[in-house]
């Protein structure tokens, strides 16, 4: 079988290499992908909002299964796009349609969802220029601190929690009067903050079954212990020892199910991956955001737990028959560190020869912003690369990766040594 990814980062590098180890494989393509996808796959250089020149790819490489890795793309209506067309409408997406991503395209249309099928989240309204004065009456019903949201996709950086009244005021003013990310904010959701600890649950779904994956937590913040500002993700463990038997259980009957019989229901067809970004709160999880498609550096720790040939379960989410398939998870921990460029999350340099990266051994790595120049691999973006490794706990499989990482450098390297700190 042909298969194609889409996407360039360490989510899109370990569905690769989870794929290729597939007896289903004939020839596996990247798009547009990176140094450590080219080791394993065939790049092409074509960008994952450019849907005309990936039909072009899909015909010319006859490409029997398109998996989508980040979020733009489904978003953009990349599955409606393929299903629309005579010549490529029959070739596999995973990947939900449109409607269903706007799950995560849109804050207000996730918590009108989650309203509908009765699933826990925070208290809400949503609030547009035409009805400010409302949500700024509404911010003086909550307690601080207080949770403004824009509503469409700002890169990670649409959420803003403040203690005062006054600033969450003007912030909102801000982003309805002044557009401050842009069309994402035109709609605000204001919420009631939840006190508790994240975790992520990652569901598979083809629109009819679905199958729980293991539990992951990511840690965003670029300093140690969980301070500074907000990054893709510096690390992050699978399984979270807090997601016990009896928790699970209620994020399953709570959360899960409601989840995907409520897109049955909303005749909200989907056939691809659902991270559940959720908070404990005392003993019950809460839905913080959905997203419609793997977390990243998440997939890092995820992915390499999952022991079933992955081309074979993802055939069944496209012909509907994933009850069929059982799932089958190593039971031991996986961790993953992401090595950064100086300076990420602001501004850094590009093009740093990344060393030592061939000598690791008794870990995987995984590369995210890095490209091949000359006979050199180079750093091309903020979050350059993770380190996976497998413990019998989160500690013993964090030394391995803490190990390993000392034999790679580049200019300016810098990742977080306390992944775990809070577990
Ligand atoms: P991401 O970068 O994970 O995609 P996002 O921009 O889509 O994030 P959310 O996940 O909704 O936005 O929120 C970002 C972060 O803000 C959450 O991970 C959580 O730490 C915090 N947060 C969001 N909503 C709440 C809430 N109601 N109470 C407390 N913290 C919250």
């Amino acid at each position: 079988m042909n298969i194609l990814v889409l996407g360039s980062g360490g989510r899109e590098h370990t569905l690769t290499w989870k794929l290729g180890q597939s007896k289903h494989i004939s020839n596996l393509f990247v798009a547009p992908g990176n140094a450590g996808t080219a080791l394993i796959a065939k790049n092409i250089p074509i960008g994952v909002n450019d849907f005309e020149g990936i039909k072009n790819a899909v015909l010319e490489h006859r490409i029997q299964m398109v998996v989508v890795g980040p979020e733009d793309p489904l978003v953009n209506g990349i599955h409606d796009f393929f299903l629309k067309d005579k010549e490529i409408g029959h070739i596999a997406v995973i990947g939900p349609q449109k409607a269903a991503a706007a799950l995560e395209g849109s804050k207000r249309v996730a918590k009108e969802f989650m309203g509908r099928h009765n699933i826990p989240t925070a208290a809400y309204q949503s609030f547009t220029a035409a009805n400010i004065a409302e949500g700024e009456a509404f911010l003086e019903t909550l307690k601080a601190p207080y949770v403004l949201k824009a509503d469409g996709l700002a890169a990670g950086k649409g959420v803003l929690i403040l203690d005062d009244l006054n600033d969450a005021k003007r912030e909102l003013r801000s982003m309805l009067l002044e557009s401050k990310f842009g069309k994402a904010s035109t709609t605000v959701v204001i919420e009631e903050f939840l006190s508790g600890i994240e975790l992520s649950v990652f569901v598979l779904t083809d629109g009819k079954g679905y199958k729980v994956l293991p539990t992951a937590k990511d840690y965003k913040r670029i300093g140690e212990g969980d301070t500074g500002l907000n990054t893709g993700g510096m690390g992050a463990i699978s399984p979270v020892p807090f997601a016990d038997k009896a928790f699970m259980e209620k994020i399953h009957q709570r959360i899960v199910k409601p989840t995907v019989e409520g897109l049955r229901t909303d005749n909200l067809p989907y056939k691809g991956f659902i991270f559940i970004g959720l908070i404990k709160v005392g003993d019950d999880p809460f839905v913080i955001e959905y997203n419609v498609r793997m977390g990243d550096p998440e997939t890092e720790v995820v992915v390499p737990r999952i022991e079933n040939d992955l081309v074979e379960v993802f055939q069944a989410v496209a012909k509907q028959c994933l009850d069929d398939i059982d799932l089958k998870v190593d039971n031991r921990t996986a961790s993953t560190v992401m090595l950064v460029s100086g300076g990420y999350p602001g501004t850094y340099k590009k093009g740093m020869e990344i060393k030592g990266f061939d000598e690791i051994s008794d870990s995987l790595v995984f590369h995210a912003g890095t490209r091949i120049d000359g006979e050199k691999v180079v750093t091309d973006g903020g979050r350059v690369m993770a380190i996976t490794s497998f413990g019998n706990d989160f500690k013993n499989a964090l030394s391995k990766s803490y190990q390993n990482i000392e034999k790679v450098s580049f200019d300016g390297m810098n990742y977080r040594s306390d992944i775990g700190f809070d577990l």
